[in-house]
């Protein structure tokens, strides 16, 4: 196999690494979290990498969810360019409200093919499996240089599949539950593994963010989760690898003083203006993991009928308290760099401690163990950024979490 260098992908030209470059999207993995975590003495490595590498802020794509974020830096793209711009979608074929997890949703290829096609070896470990089909897109496994699995199905991967039979059995760690710190842990301690045997060129680790909705960053829970990453990464340094951290989106309390969830209920709004489920508000977060934020974000996206004054529409939505941004379809193309086909025609954004939700009833908010975490909006597009090494950066806005394996192939070359 001849490695073809420079690999073009998606409108870049990525440098050859000469060591592993590694992105590593810490899910929901809002910047105070590290901060805090550092300021504790609990994070030796990372505040290592930051005074010694490139510690920079970047911002992530709107929505700032995780499927349209995650599918961003493998693609090195916005979502107008790869297509996912939620968990959840109207199909316009159809008019059916359809989950975007599949292959066939996906427009662009991920920056992994491209370096497999070209020969390089590559690795990725997700926590929740729904990613690892999109990200794995147009890897193949026939030949011994691809690997790509998630941790919430690792008892059941296979060689023609993944990449690696049985990879629970192989990385020697039971098969985490899928609403636990662990199932981000398997990832990491994957990744360490991967890196010593399996040697790839290019490598993605991706968490979940279970922890982070569930504690603030100076919550014991967050503190153990980030100093359980640091060991790992220190691991991943020591092994001589070209490290980028950033983050999905971040995470920001969204509840009432008593603990309650704070949501402005679009639907119901809706439906007061213009008649019982004349319009459908769609909000891009529900998935079928919604315990931990029980289908609420920031974001949310409404079609409305035919003949609907969308002024009048907008000017209330915009008069409405705790909706900070409301456009239409097109003004949402051009800023969030949306594609316009799988969005309604009106987007909506919601303030930093408050969600959108459809109808009251329709949101099983009993199932909310602790205050409401999420995010989804513009108050959770900052997300950490860092190198470690000295590299030529640009900070946020110019900077984005998706130009990750950009910057950490950039680094892997020197
Ligand atoms: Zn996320």
């Amino acid at each position: 196999m001849t490695i073809q260098t420079p690999v073009e992908a998606n409108e870049r030209v990525y440098p050859t690494p000469k060591v592993p470059a590694i992105a590593i999207c810490l899910d929901g993995c809002e910047p105070e979290y590290l901060d805090v975590a550092i300021a504790k003495g609990l994070m030796p490595n990372l505040k290592r990498m930051r005074e010694e590498g490139t510690d920079r802020l970047a911002h992530s794509v709107i929505p700032s969810f995780t499927n349209p974020n995650n599918l961003s830096i493998a693609t090195g793209r916005p979502p107008i360019v790869h297509g996912i711009c939620g968990n959840y979608l109207i199909d316009p074929d159809t008019g059916e409200e359809v989950m975007m997890n599949d292959v066939r949703f996906l427009r662009a290829p991920t920056i992994f093919s491209q370096f497999y096609d070209a020969g390089f070896r590559v690795a990725m470990v997700t926590a929740k499996d729904k990613l690892r089909a999109l990200l794995g897109a147009g890897l193949k496994f026939d030949e011994g240089r691809a690997v790509a699995f998630s941790s919430e199905r690792s008892g059941e991967t296979t060689l023609e599949e993944h990449g690696i039979d049985n990879a629970s059995k192989w990385l020697g760690m039971d098969v985490p539950e899928v609403y636990s710190a662990e199932l981000s842990e398997f990832v990491f301690a994957a990744g360490v593994k991967l890196l010593k045997e399996f040697k790839p060129d290019v490598m993605y680790l991706s968490t979940t963010d279970y922890i982070q909705h569930k504690f603030a960053p100076d919550q014991k829970g967050a503190l153990d989760f980030y100093a359980m990453f640091d060991r790992y990464l220190g691991e991943l340094n020591a092994l001589g690898a070209a490290i980028v951290v950033t983050a999905d989106h971040g995470m920001k309390p969204k509840h009432l003083a008593d603990g309650s969830p704070s949501v402005v209920y679009v639907q119901d709004l809706m439906d007061e203006w213009l008649g019982k489920d004349a319009a459908r508000v769609i909000l891009p977060i529900t998935d079928p993991y919604v315990v931990h934020h029980g289908a609420l974000g920031s974001f949310a996206t409404a079609y409305l009928p035919d003949g609907a004054d969308q002024g009048d529409i907008i000017a209330k939505l915009k008069a409405t308290s705790g909706i900070t941004h409301v456009m239409t379809k097109a003004e949402a193309i051009e800023q969030f760099e949306l594609p316009g086909d799988r969005i309604g025609d009106i987007v909506m954004v919601s303030g930093e401690n408050i969600c959108i939700g459809t109808s009251e009833h329709r949101h099983d908010l009993a199932a909310l163990k602790e205050p409401l975490r999420s995010h989804g909006g513009l108050t959770e597009q900052e997300v950490p950024f860092i190198v470690n090494r000295v590299i030529d950066l640009p900070n946020q806005p110019v900077l984005r979490n998706f130009d990750a394996f950009f910057y950490a192939t950039t680094a892997a070359a020197q």
